[in-house]
């Protein structure tokens, strides 16, 4: 016997059947408090009026067309984020891992067409999470998620995560790029230090290799600017983007310098969906909300009440808790308890986080959570916490 759906996930008991904002909602009426937000996907909460219009007007009027034609909305999307952004040129994809996989085939198409082939390696890093595609777990490496599935694409080098020494020995003439996520989500909210992404960004420049950033998790307003890695002030060659761009909707893309995109001419590419009109309709509608300065302040601004909060949440529970991490709306709370426990107990309490590796619980709320929906959250968390404890 086996599921009608593949079994590859433990679901939690839990069956939404409607969104609205912060909120999940069961078909019996329970409400539960969403920092999960779909893991960083709903940007803008459930059902956002903004979001259902644009899905709803453009159903109305075209819903595929393929790459073959001129996508109007493929078009503004794109000129929307080489604006905003330091890219020259976006390719749009279905999913986060569909844009490992492109950014993987462009690192190559670079040194290709520079005549050295042989810089086909890209150092990633343990703890990384890039999607489950066959490039996707070949760049991450760890067992729990290549086991069974060799032979692995080759060229990826897995480095410690932190070790600079490892780094730099491992820049050989082989290695073309460097591809690193500035905050890992899956790996527990492990946020790069501004430090370390520049030191990493002189790194490729002194070698002449590229640097791609995995965006997927991280961006799209997540951590208070429209990009992670403008907290560090640099910028990558290649930047895989996901998860947040589509608010729900099935969306990723792949952002690129021109220099580093210049292998990539007609017919190196492809996606039957990517870019179709009615991702790109939705995905405009995110953007022209998240890349709002006064947006992205605000995230700021309820980032740092909810991190005042969580500090002490965790004095209050030193033997569940032990530190906050993370940065703007993507947080972590490091647990001493058995993050899994901690989770179940906020399903117990209406409240739903996400667990993450490194024993850490994720809180990734909508960017849109209000003050009172906060306050809330922590004391759901608060009697989450005291669950656990007691248990
Ligand atoms: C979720 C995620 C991916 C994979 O995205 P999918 O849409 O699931 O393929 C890749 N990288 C990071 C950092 C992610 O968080």
């Amino acid at each position: 016997m086996i599921a009608s759906v593949l079994p590859t996930y433990n679901r939690a008991p839990l069956t939404p059947v409607k969104g609205e904002g912060s909120w999940l909602i069961e078909a019996d009426g329970r409400r539960f408090l969403d920092l999960g937000a779909g893991i960083a996907v709903n940007a803008l909460g459930h059902a956002h009026p903004a979001l259902v219009q644009a899905l709803t007007d453009q159903a109305q009027n075209l819903w595929h067309v393929s790459n073959l034609y001129h996508i109007p909305q493929q078009q503004a999307l794109a000129d929307k984020l080489v604006d905003a952004t330091f890219a020259d040129t976006v390719f749009f994809t279905n999913s986060g891992t569909e844009a490992c996989e492109l950014a993987v085939k462009m690192a190559r198409k670079y040194w290709y067409d520079k005549d050295q082939p042989e810089k086909t390696d890209i150092i990633t890093f343990e703890g990384s999470f890039h999607g489950r595609s066959s490039a996707g777990i070949a760049a991450a490496g760890s067992e729990k998620m290549t086991t069974g599935f060799g032979p692995l694409l080759p060229g990826f080098v897995h480095l410690p995560w932190g070790d600079h020494d490892a780094l730099t020995a491992a820049i050989t003439d082989t290695v073309g790029a460097i591809l690193i996520e500035p905050i890992q989500g899956e790996g527990g909210i492990r946020p790069l230090p501004d430090q370390c992404l520049k030191g990493l960004r002189d790194l490729c420049d002194e070698h002449g290799i590229l640097l791609i950033l995995d965006e997927v998790q991280c961006g799209v307003g997540r951590t208070g600017k429209l990009f992670a890695h403008e907290w560090a002030g640099v910028s990558p060659d290649i930047m895989m983007v996901a998860k947040g761009i589509g608010g729900g909707f099935p969306l990723g893309a792949v952002l690129a310098t021109k220099d580093a995109a210049s292998g990539m001419t007609a017919g190196t590419h492809g996606s039957t969906y990517g870019g179709n009109p009615l991702g790109c309709a939705v995905g405009c509608a995110v953007i022209d909300h998240v890349a709002d300065p006064d947006f992205l302040a605000e995230v700021n601004r309820k980032s740092a009440l909810i991190r005042q909060k969580l500090e002490g949440l965790v004095a209050a529970h030193p033997d569940v808790l032990e530190e906050v991490r993370g940065t703007g709306l993507m947080l972590g709370l490091k647990c001493k308890a058995t993050n899994i426990d901690l989770v179940n107990a906020g399903y117990d309490n209406l409240v739903v986080t996400v667990p993450a590796a490194d024993n850490v619980i994720r809180l990734l709320p909508p960017l849109t959570i209000s003050d009172d929906e906060i306050a809330m959250a922590l004391d759901r968390l608060d009697a989450a916490a005291t669950q656990v404890a007691s248990a």
